[in-house]
């Protein structure tokens, strides 16, 4: 039995009374852990509990209680082991753990929502910065403001400024994580209208690598807070978020119009004629894919948040597009509308993905999805849309570029079984041939949904990635962070 293992059931059986628990814990045995660069090292049990002490959340090691909870991320295909996870309570928490790791450097992963598809949020053999316990809201309703904790799921901030008659753009699933959605971008249901997470931050709360707290806005730090609009975790662990809230009503018009397959090349042939230029008020999202009674579909969840009088006029086109076979289109919460999709994306799910923006949405990419189509209902062709308010933003306004997108398509196996190797890597299989027939029609990705390929990182960012150089040579010059979508330093 190891040491420290000892002292636990000693506290358990009440040993502890004997003694004071610093001394009980006092035995940290050293341990392997992994660095930034992925070489073995050891971490000496004494540095351990200094961490430990400083710390006023847990600080968890394998076999810990709680420890293979923490290390859990949305992607049931993602099963990594850190050495040491933090589960921080404060902004001096996220400093020593940052601290920690720099001296060491040892390999740190950040944890929000722990959405990351590819699992970037947890790392193998080194520090996990959990984020997930420092989750509060405060919304200033005459500020028309709100801060967010950089814990924060999408959902808490739904809630607090629906009370207020407050919303905020945040993504479609209300427990992904606002702090990885917003700074690697942040598209959502009212983005048309209001632009996207990242165009509403204000302002922000950052330890950075040297474990300095900043507070960053466009007075303050400025060209770090132009890259933390896009430029996604590549330059701290941010602590809170500051957003511009919009007056809205907490009722939108919003539920599905769905078309059978025989209509699905009118219907996606209107979405690509009329995307583009539909009221900011309206948004569309559009699936693909296969109902257990129906077969495959072609189904538009629409959301207006506009004047509730205005919004009939505003879907007849849509409802004109082919013969409806279902239209669920009625006034609903919009903080309720935003779970929708919660249990079916619920944590654990595996999913594989692939995705890209579609700028042109040509007749020969209509042509080919309904080619591409499985019929399965695990796949799916999904496109978020994008425009309005998003699109009349230049792309250097901040870091985040794709301003000239009609909407991001995305392909993907989602599936909830414990499957086979077989299983597993056939429907990966699946989604890359698709995605070769389909990726012709894309400019550049979103490094939300694609954190891993670090290679095209440089090209996706454009004009852009010159300054984020600079903002990452200046701020993590030893690249600590760099569980994302990478901007590499030059110093
Ligand atoms: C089911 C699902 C639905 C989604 N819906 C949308 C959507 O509607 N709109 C949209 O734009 N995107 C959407 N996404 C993509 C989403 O924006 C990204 O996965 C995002 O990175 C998730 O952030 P997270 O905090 O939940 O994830 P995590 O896995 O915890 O983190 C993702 C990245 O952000 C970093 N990070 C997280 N928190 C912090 C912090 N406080 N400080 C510094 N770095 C941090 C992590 O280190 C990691 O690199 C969705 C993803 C999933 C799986």
């Amino acid at each position: 039995m190891k040491r420290r293992e000892f002292c636990k059931s000693a506290v358990a059986a009440g040993v502890a009374a004997a003694f004071p628990i610093g001394e009980i814990l006092a035995d940290f045995v050293d341990m392997p852990a992994i660095t930034s660069a992925g070489n073995e090292t050891t971490l000496e049990g004494a540095a351990v509990k200094e961490l430990a002490d400083s710390l006023r959340g847990a600080l968890l090691l394998s076999g810990d209680d709680g420890y293979d909870h923490a290390r859990a991320v949305w992607n049931g295909m993602i099963d990594k082991q850190p050495a040491l996870i933090a589960r921080c309570e404060g902004a001096s928490d996220v400093s020593h753990a940052m601290t920690f790791a720099r001296e060491r450097n040892l390999l740190v992963s950040v944890r929000g929502g722990g959405h990351s598809i590819s699992g970037k949020s947890v790392c193998e053999g080194g520090l996990m910065i959990d984020m997930s316990d420092m989750n509060s809201v405060r919304v200033d309703q005459s500020a028309r403001t709100a801060r967010a904790d950089g814990g924060c799921l999408e959902g808490h901030i739904d809630r607090e400024g629906a009370l207020l008659g407050l919303a905020t753009t945040g993504g479609i699933v209300s427990h992904t994580g606002a702090g990885g959605l917003t700074l690697g971008g942040g598209f959502g249901r009212i983005c048309r209208k209001y632009s996207m997470a990242c165009d509403n931050l204000l302002g922000a709360d950052i330890v950075t690598v040297d474990g300095q707290l900043r507070h960053v806005s466009d007075e303050e730090e400025a060209d770090l807070m132009w890259a933390l609009r896009g430029g996604g975790s590549n330059f701290g662990i941010v602590i809170a978020l500051e957003y511009q809230m919009h007056a809205m009503d907490p009722i939108v018009i919003a539920g599905d119009v769905v078309f059978a397959w025989k209509d699905a090349r009118d219907a996606l042939m209107f979405y690509a004629e009329h995307g583009a230029d539909m009221p900011d008020e309206l948004n569309l999202n559009v699936i693909v894919r296969t109902l257990p009674d129906t077969g495959p579909v072609v189904s538009f969840e629409a959301v207006w948040c506009g004047d509730p009088a205005k919004a009939d006029a505003a879907l007849a086109p849509l409802r004109a597009a082919g013969k409806p076979i279902s239209d669920t289109i009625a006034a609903v919460p919009y903080a309720i509308f935003q779970t929708r999709g919660d249990n079916s994306n619920r944590h654990g799910i595996r999913m594989y993905m692939k995705s890209s923006f579609v700028n042109d949405f040509t007749p020969e990419l209509v042509d080919q999805v309904i080619d591409v189509h499985r019929e399965s209902p695990t796949y799916a062709i999904f496109f978020m849309q994008s425009g309005g308010a998003v699109n009349r933003r230049s792309p250097g306004d901040t870091a985040f570029p794709y301003r000239s997108a009609h909407s991001n398509m995305m392909v993907w196996h989602q599936w909830l079984d414990l499957e086979s190797d077989a299983e597993r890597e056939a429907r990966i299989a699946e989604v890359r041939s698709d995605w070769a027939r389909l990726q012709k029609f894309t400019h550049g990705f979103y490094v939300n949904l694609n954190d891993e390929d670090t290679a095209r990182t440089h090209a996706n960012y454009g004009a852009n990635y010159e300054r984020l150089v600079k903002v990452k040579n200046q701020y993590d010059p030893t690249n600590l962070m760099h569980l994302n979508a990478n901007i590499k330093p030059t110093v």
